[in-house]
């Protein structure tokens, strides 16, 4: 038997072994090998929730990276373990911005107005859990890729400024798509003092757009678009709302990963897609449906490095540690953390969508 049909066997035997008391997530970034073995396949938050409501289960391991598991282990039920095949894991965007600078855009604004009654500060899920707990402690709240639009939206009926972490571009996607002009939307530096800004421009600005990008859809390009367009005269061009602006406007539409896979399973036979998202879900969603042309709007792949250090080796190994009663990588997040942070949480949860 070859190396990987070893691996996929004991994998399929521990789980077998385990029955319901283990739960495996896969995000939709995993590559197939890996995400095979999921329970639950979907975007982080769905996958906590999804994990959550499995009272059966004891052990929840996570195919994603390190925020994802630490939102898990927020929403988890007591008793429930989470774990992340590989540590390093991260994610590139979730690590642009920390707590400490922050806490120190905070202050710095708080230096020049009320800032608890002036500011919502918002973050994208795609953060640490010491940042969703900072929203929780300051009036803020959680948002994702589908509910963006509403987050903002909730925040400016309560004060007339957000501060958006850590996605730029999300944040000013949304905000254009709402009609915030693009003068009212300043990118915060949080290497400046101040964001970079002076104090007349900050005090004039609406939406201030933390200077974090993702590693992946960051770099699909305009002319990406320009070049499917003369390819392929009936081409869709569908995108992640984490692309630059530029690539959003000319793209014929933009949304989550789940708005994307609904808009190609809701496609009849024949339909053309370039879709700007990440590598593995655009494979998927090909091989899936062999009735439609779907190529990604990148001539390369477009892969997300650290999603991709979920293996089958390191899956096989926490899997089969928790049989030998070994638990390998468990993610924790202090209570205090955890507590504020399911504030936040919640608080998204009654915008709603
Ligand atoms: S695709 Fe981007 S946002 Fe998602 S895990 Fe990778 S770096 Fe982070």
């Amino acid at each position: 038997m070859s190396d990987t049909r070893t691996l996929e066997s004991r994998i399929w035997d521990v789980k077998a072994t385990l029955g319901d008391r283990l739960v495996i997530l896969g995000h939709h970034y995993q590559r197939d090998e890996v995400i095979q073995f999921a329970d639950f396949r979907g975007d982080s938050l769905k996958l906590a929730r999804d994990a959550s409501r499995c009272t059966e289960a004891e052990y929840i391991v996570f195919c994603g990276v390190h925020f994802m598991a630490e939102t898990a282990a927020i929403l988890a039920q007591p008793g429930q373990t989470v774990l992340l095949p590989a540590l390093e894991a991260g994610c590139f965007l979730a690590d642009m911005a920390n707590r400490q600078d922050v806490e120190r855009a905070w202050r710095e604004l708080g230096e020049i107005m009320d800032v608890e009654h002036e500011i919502m500060p918002i973050t994208y899920v795609n953060s640490t859990a010491e940042l969703k707990a900072f929203c929780g402690d300051h009036g803020g709240l959680v948002c994702t890729s589908s509910n963006a639009q509403a987050a903002l939206t909730w925040a400016l009926a309560r004060r007339p400024r957000v501060l958006f972490f850590p996605d730029q571009h999300l944040a000013r996607n949304t905000g254009k798509r709402m009609g915030i002009p693009l003068d009212d939307m300043q990118l915060w530096d949080f290497t400046e003092p101040l964001g970079g800004l002076d104090s007349d421009t900050a005090r004039q600005t609406r939406l201030f757009l933390w200077n974090g990008w993702c590693n992946v859809h960051w770099r699909f390009t305009p002319q990406m678009v320009t070049a499917w367009r003369e390819r392929m005269s009936d081409i869709r061009v569908i995108v992640h709302p984490e692309c630059p602006m530029e690539v959003v406007d000319l793209a014929d539409e933009a949304g989550s990963t789940s708005y994307i896979i609904q808009r190609i399973e809701e496609s009849p036979p024949g339909a053309h897609w370039a879709i700007g998202t990440e590598f593995n879900l655009v494979n998927r969603l090909k091989s899936e449906h062999p009735d439609q042309f779907i190529e990604s709007l990148s001539p390369g792949p477009s892969s997300c490095r650290t999603m991709n250090m979920i293996t089958l080796g390191n899956l096989a190994a926490v899997v089969e540690g928790l049989v030998a009663g070994q638990l390998i990588h468990p993610i924790t997040v202090p209570e205090d953390i955890a507590h504020s942070a399911r504030i936040a949480l919640e608080r998204m949860l009654e915008v709603g969508r």
